[in-house]
């Protein structure tokens, strides 16, 4: 069986997101981690077997030098570097939202995963009156003007 090896980057710190395999993420990434939830987020993490490990120099010049060929190393800070150094190292999958950094790992032929596409989504409803647009706790019909209250996404 091939576990799959996952790199994550600081954002999946800031939010509740699934993460299974082997789990990873540098140095740089726990630096700026400096609210208690990002922090708490990673205490339970590491309860489960994060691993903070760095990229190798030769990784980061790999990315160094992809980044330059195709125009965002300016955008690109050190810590995504060292992300997607460390997912070339390790021949795993970069959990990122960031295009800048998409962008490099196509090109390097590493495999990312959007984080807001995973996230559990939570869906919360709104009812509006579809006739004079007020706002209400239920559908039904409207006590104003009498029209059908619709249920919607916020
Ligand atoms: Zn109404």
């Amino acid at each position: 069986m091939v576990i799959m090896r996952a790199v994550l980057d600081a954002s999946f710190f800031f939010g509740e997101y699934p993460a299974e395999g082997e789990i990873f993420t540098t140095p740089s990434v726990i630096d700026e981690l400096r609210d208690i939830r990002s922090k708490g987020n990673f205490e339970k993490w590491s309860a489960r077997g994060l691993k903070v490990q760095s990229p190798t120099e030769e990784g980061q010049k790999r990315v160094n030098a992809t980044a330059q060929s195709t125009k965002d190393y300016a955008v690109i800070s050190g810590t995504d570097v060292d992300l997607l150094a460390l997912a070339l190292d390790l021949g795993g999958v970069l959990h990122t939202d960031d295009f800048a950094i998409q962008n490099v790992a196509i090109v390097l032929g590493v495999p990312t995963v959007s984080l807001s596409q995973r996230k559990a989504r939570r869906v919360h409803w709104k009812f509006r009156c579809s006739g004079c647009g007020r706002y209400s706790e239920k559908d039904g019909e409207c006590p104003v003007c009498g029209a059908a209250i619709k249920r919607k996404l916020k």
